[in-house]
């Protein structure tokens, strides 16, 4: 592992919960999945978090085939590892863990091993080439199909499906919320990519871009918050270009309206969402966001270099001046809003002045955090087929550094800004350290700590003052 948990390459979005294993919190939950449950499924997701929200919808499938999740492999009758291929340190991990699910099943014959997810899809039959003890391989689009797959496993055939769809969305499948907090949910509201950034391999592993009927989210939205959730994350790859034509009036849905259309469920459910992309971001958004409290105050918009020669080679169709343009929007349009990056360092050919752009970006944007990468160099994509992976791996590491040192300095001085200030935190359970605490979220998407009082509970606002600051935390007392 590494000593900074962004060099170790797998990690995104929340690094603690990579390789999580999921698992039915609720009591409600555990009930509907131990009914008539005749199997056992074990499942481990990694990468983005629109991984562990399929997980959820994988969990719904397997369960209406009377499968229950279980936290233990050793008793499990299907081992399931949703996979990344972002970077190539995410597929080495997917490949240990099969070493391990190997042992498992060579203790306990007729234990079947599926791989789900993006190394599926860009393996493809491959991998049952290259891993022998893998039954089943299942990509994005096909977990509809788990149940023959599944079926045909367990009589001896060894199952693929990796067809790519222009329609699926899953909208009518009702996740199974595993590993919950009982607080905050995601809801995925498109699939796929469109974009075609040079260094990425999502638009080849999960397909073409659509977007998911608005009036299905909305009622996944209300049936969450009637559950006692407090908090959804609508997810997209760019969710800033969502658009649902409605059959009936052929209506067009944008995402500012589906914003809206969420915000209005109930004015104690907060709304997050992730990702924005540069070039889409609209003022009607931004002014959609400012317009009701309950839209929180963050977003998510990654820059991926500061320099604009590299961002015309990665494809990203905007240049530094029209970043600095859209974030400028933001602060004029949202003061309080926060803003956060995914971060590539040593990209092909840049160079020392570029890497030098991307440091004096995160000055001038002066994000709450970033996601910080080395360039990985994934085969199939068009940087792979065009350009020469020509920055020593000992460069891209330093940059990467480099960068990692000046955001964790700007993140605690960010942090440290809103030492005195009072923020309206919504609750999520005990802090890491200790059942003495409580932990929760500002809108600026800011954890924070603080000491319980009676009374309150998980799922409750609270006012709460912060005290002091470190790079990743706030601590705070009741106000
Ligand atoms: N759709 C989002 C966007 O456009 O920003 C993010 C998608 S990707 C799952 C998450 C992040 O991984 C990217 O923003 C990028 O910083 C990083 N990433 C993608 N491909 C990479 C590669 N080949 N090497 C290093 N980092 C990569
Ligand atoms: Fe990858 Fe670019 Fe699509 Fe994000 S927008 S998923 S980085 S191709």
């Amino acid at each position: 592992m590494a000593q900074h948990p962004t060099l170790d390459g797998v990690k995104q979005i929340d690094e603690s919960k990579q390789g999580a294993v999921f698992f039915p919190e609720s009591e409600a939950q555990k009930a509907t999945t131990d009914t008539a449950a005749t199997k056992r499924f074990y499942i481990e997701s990694y990468g983005c978090q629109m991984n562990f929200s399929d997980s959820e919808i994988v969990a719904s499938i397997l369960a209406d085939i009377g499968y229950s999740a279980t936290r233990n492999m050793e008793e499990s009758d299907l081992i399931l590892i949703n996979t990344c291929s972002i970077r190539e340190k995410a597929e080495d991990t997917v490949r240990r863990r099969l070493r391990i699910f190997d042992k498992v099943k060579a203790r306990r014959p007729g234990t079947l091993v599926g791989v789900l997810g993006c190394m599926a899809e860009r393996l493809k039959a491959k991998f049952l080439e290259q891993e022998k003890l893998v039954d089943l391989v299942i990509g994005p689009d096909a977990y509809r199909d788990l149940p023959n797959l599944v079926q045909n496993a367990s009589d001896g055939d060894r199952g693929i499906n990796v067809l790519l769809s222009r329609e699926e969305t899953y909208a009518d499948i009702s996740p199974l919320r595993l590993d919950s907090n009982g607080v905050t949910a995601f809801i995925s509201i498109m699939r796929g990519c469109d974009n075609m950034c040079s260094f990425c391999v999502v638009p080849f592993t999960r397909g073409r871009e659509r977007s998911r009927n608005a009036f299905s989210i909305v009622a996944e939205a209300s049936d969450l918050f009637a559950k006692g959730y407090r908090e959804v994350t609508l997810l997209g790859q760019n969710v800033d270009s969502y658009r649902w034509t409605n059959p009936e009036t052929e209506e067009d849905v944008s995402f500012a309206q589906l914003l809206e259309m969420v915000a209005l469920v109930n004015p104690d459910l907060r709304i997050r969402f992730s990702t924005s992309h540069p070039k889409d971001i609209t003022d009607e958004v931004l002014i959609t966001m400012s317009r009701y409290e309950n839209i929180c105050k963050y977003i998510h918009l990654p820059v991926q270099s500061g320099n604009s020669r590299v961002l015309q080679l990665m494809n990203r169709t905007y240049d530094r001046e029209w970043y600095k343009e859209r974030v400028a929007a933001i602060y004029r349009i949202i003061p309080d809003c926060a803003i956060s990056s995914d971060i590539i360092t040593g990209f092909c050919t840049e160079t020392e002045e570029e890497h030098q752009d991307t440091l004096s970006m995160i000055e001038f944007v002066q994000y709450s955090m970033s996601y910080m990468f080395f360039y990985s160099e994934r085969p199939g994509t068009l940087a792979a087929r065009k350009y020469n992976d020509d920055v020593p791996l000992e460069v891209k590491k330093r940059r990467l550094q480099e960068v990692v040192n000046l955001q964790n300095q700007i993140s605690k001085e960010h942090n440290q800004a809103d030492i005195g200030k009072t923020f309206k935190v919504l609750i999520e359970g005990n802090s890491k350290k200790s059942d003495q605490q409580f932990k929760g979220r500002n809108s600026q998407n800011k954890m924070i700590v603080f000491p319980k009082r009676e009374g309150l509970k998980a799922g409750d606002y609270t006012e709460v003052k912060v005290l002091d600051a470190t790079s990743a935390t706030l601590i705070g007392e009741l106000a």
